[in-house]
């Protein structure tokens, strides 16, 4: 009954577009919150890798969108060297922010930042910031 529910809902919803777009399987994560503990931003974010990751493995999706985590996330794969299961929720957020930008949702044109801080930012910060920040 439990499986057949867990199915109902992970059907409802984009989990498999997240899995496949990731690369990730969220069966795998098994919560020990090792990735939330190295996460250097976590105690900024609504909800910590090991908790999007649960919200998603519930079929949670729109909460997790909601969230400020995947936008928060710098990409430092800090989560994926601690996971005991290999599980790496950077490329969770990378697949959460995808879609969400893909769908309209909080796209930056660069033409808009101002040009005293491109001139001053480092060239891999922009880039980075800008594989986040576009689609
Ligand atoms: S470290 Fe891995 S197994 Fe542990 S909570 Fe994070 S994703 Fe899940
Ligand atoms: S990649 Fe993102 S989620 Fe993972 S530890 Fe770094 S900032 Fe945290």
């Amino acid at each position: 009954m439990k499986i057949k529910l867990f199915k109902q809902e992970i059907e409802g919803s984009s989990i498999r577009q997240i899995e496949r777009s990731s690369g990730e399987v969220l069966k795998n994560c098994y919560q020990c919150g090792n990735c939330s503990g190295g996460c250097p931003v976590s105690y900024e974010m609504d909800l910590p890798p090991s908790q999007a990751i649960r919200f998603l493995q519930l079929g949670k999706v729109e909460e997790v969108k909601k969230a400020n985590s995947m936008w928060l996330c710098v990409g430092c794969q800090q989560c994926f060297s601690r996971c005991p299961k290999s599980v790496s929720a950077a490329n969770l957020f990378e697949a959460l922010r995808q879609m969400s930008l893909r769908q309209g949702k909080d796209h930056r044109e660069i033409r808009d930042l101002p040009v005293s801080f491109l001139e001053k930012a480092p060239q891999q910060a922009i880039v980075c910031g800008f594989r986040k920040l576009v689609s």
